[in-house]
């Protein structure tokens, strides 16, 4: 099944430099960039796209690490992108993802919050990010 994903270069993955890295390990899986932009994260958006965590103690630190430079936001298509996208990217924890993922090989192992990338969940999430941060016409 064709789908698209959306994927957000935190800003740890820019102040790495590891943009490009990154983006070459989503396009060797076949996944296909249809849409790209830099945005810097606020705060209603940040309160939004993580709107499962607001209540978390954490919230805070996240928010300020995601305004803290640039972020590069992508609308990724292929076959089984979101699931695929995730397994490239590995688990939450960095300290927990396998060698060979994004998280495993470049997120910090000590502050979990600092995990270069991030991917869509579910079909539901898809749809509700992409529309976040991309009009129709921008998505190509
Ligand atoms: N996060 C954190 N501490 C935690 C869990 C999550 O700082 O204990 C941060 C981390 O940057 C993560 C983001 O909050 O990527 C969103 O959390 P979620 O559970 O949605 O994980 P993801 O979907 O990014 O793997
Ligand atoms: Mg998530």
């Amino acid at each position: 099944m064709t789908e698209k994903t959306l994927v957000i270069l935190k800003p740890d993955c820019m102040e790495k430099k590891l943009a490009g890295t990154v983006l070459a390990r989503f396009e060797a899986a076949d996944l296909e960039v249809k849409a790209c932009k830099m945005i810097r994260m606020t705060d209603p958006v940040l309160r939004e796209h993580y709107a499962h965590l607001i209540d978390k103690p954490f919230f805070g630190f996240l928010s300020n690490y995601m305004k803290r430079n640039p972020v590069i936001v992508l609308v990724l298509e292929g076959e089984n992108a979101i699931a695929t996208t995730r397994k490239i990217l590995g688990p939450t924890k960095s300290a927990d993802a396998p060698a060979g993922t994004i998280r495993g090989d470049f997120g910090d192992k000590e502050i979990v919050t600092f995990n270069i990338c991030h991917a869509s969940d579910s079909p539901e999430s898809a749809t509700a990010e992409i529309s976040r941060f991309f009009k129709p016409e921008e998505v190509f």
